[in-house]
């Protein structure tokens, strides 16, 4: 294969933001990405994902900040000087051009000789395994394969940096999932660097070596899946990061970063995120992973446990995803191993450990502390 990455050692975003008629898009975003990294922009709609790409890609020029490939400024280059390939989520294909014909443009655009142009948009299409297609026009390809020419376009440019704003999102559930896979394969076989925007959770734990989430604007968190996943900055994220569980509650007792949480007619032992006081008030975010259903003589020796009335089940292949109602009128989002039935009461169960105490108040507004795994920790 010699379709490769051209490379650099880490592309730095620095302080980097963008208005619109005075309206914050995004603000301070900082982050250093190294070579053959995969980064997920996440966040909902509105957040300031497309900015940040755009931004990085040259499109919109900034407002503050500066970007650096080895301490070099490439904020200050047109867009098609900086030598990045972007996928956006609508193709953007040529219409009235074969297949091979918008793989080879950009290259045609280079003056690329025509012998490394014919064994280069081969190459290409074999990577995203449209050789059969070479001839046909966008039209008549499904929406999988017209996004499968789009990355084949961007790569045989052998870009530094691979820009892709929500690529899946105009296909299938089914296809999203395939080229997903696509994607994570053709990656791992260029080692290409990545910026990937999208606000589907899963699709951004399942493809990215670090996580950037956002929210209007702002950065919340910087890491891996894992530690996102497992410990949210704010109940921002966690809510992003699929806690369903978001309780209001008042702060009893602190003993460390243990404390116990009540109210709703509930009573937990939780951990304390950043800081809580007695009677403070907490917003409590649990995943219904964590929060399960007791099998009948189980031991509950360590959890903390719940009553609660079955309301709903659904069958998820090897679990069951189970809504329940407490005594009090809290509705849970739980998990059970078998099934229970509507109207079982039951006892649920979840450590202390994964009750995530948060600070109630919109603790991720400007200036709050961000989480940034460093760079060191990261494995490569
Ligand atoms: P996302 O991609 O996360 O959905 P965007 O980056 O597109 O979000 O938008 C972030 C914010 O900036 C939104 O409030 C949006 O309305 C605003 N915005 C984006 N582009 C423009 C523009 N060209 N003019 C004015 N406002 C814009
Ligand atoms: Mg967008």
């Amino acid at each position: 294969m010699t379709i490769s990455a051209s490379s650099f050692d880490a592309l730095q975003l620095k302080n980097v933001g963008r208005s619109f008629g005075g309206q914050d898009a995004l603000v301070d975003l900082n982050l250093t990405i190294r070579a053959g990294e995969f980064i997920a922009l996440l966040g909902p709609s509105g957040c300031g994902k497309s900015t940040a790409l755009n931004c990085l890609a040259g499109l919109l020029p900034l407002t503050h900040g500066q970007i650096l490939i080895d301490d070099k400024r490439v904020d200050v280059l047109p867009a098609e000087k900086r030598d990045f390939g972007m996928v956006f989520q609508n193709y953007a294909l040529f219409p009235h051009l074969s297949v091979q014909k918008n793989v080879a443009f950009g290259l045609q655009m280079r003056g690329v000789p025509r012998a490394e142009i014919t064994r280069r948009v081969a190459e290409a299409l074999a990577l995203v395994r449209l050789e059969q297609h070479a001839t046909k026009l966008p039209g008549q390809l499904s929406g999988g394969q017209q996004q499968r020419v789009a990355i084949a376009r961007a790569v045989v440019l052998e870009p530094r940096l691979v820009l892709m704003d929500e690529p899946l999102s105009n296909l299938d559930a089914k296809l999203r999932l395939e080229m997903r896979t696509e994607i994570r394969r053709l990656h791992q076989s260029l080692g290409l660097t990545t910026v990937y925007v999208t606000h589907d959770q899963e699709e951004a734990l399942s493809l990215a070596d670090r996580l950037v989430v956002l929210r209007e604007g702002h950065v919340q968190q910087i890491g891996t899946p894992q530690e996102l996943h497992d410990n949210p900055a704010n109940w921002h994220v966690a809510d992003f990061m699929g806690y369903r569980n978001l309780l209001d509650l008042t702060v009893e007792t602190v003993n460390g970063s243990e404390a116990r949480v009540s109210g709703r007619g509930l009573s937990l032992a939780g951990h304390i995120v950043h800081h809580a006081a007695a009677s403070d008030s907490v917003r409590v975010a649990i995943r219904p992973h964590d929060l399960t259903v007791v099998e009948p003589g189980a031991s509950t020796s360590g959890l903390n446990t719940v009553e609660a009335t079955v309301q709903v089940v659904e069958y998820q292949g090897r679990e069951f995803a189970v809504e329940a109602v407490t005594d009090a009128g809290q509705n849970l989002f739980v998990h059970a191993s078998s099934a229970p039935r509507p109207g079982d009461r039951v006892t649920l169960g979840v450590a202390p450990s994964r009750v995530l105490i948060y600070q109630a108040d919109l603790a991720a507004e400007a200036g709050s502390p961000v989480t940034q795994t460093p760079l060191e920790s990261v494995a490569s």
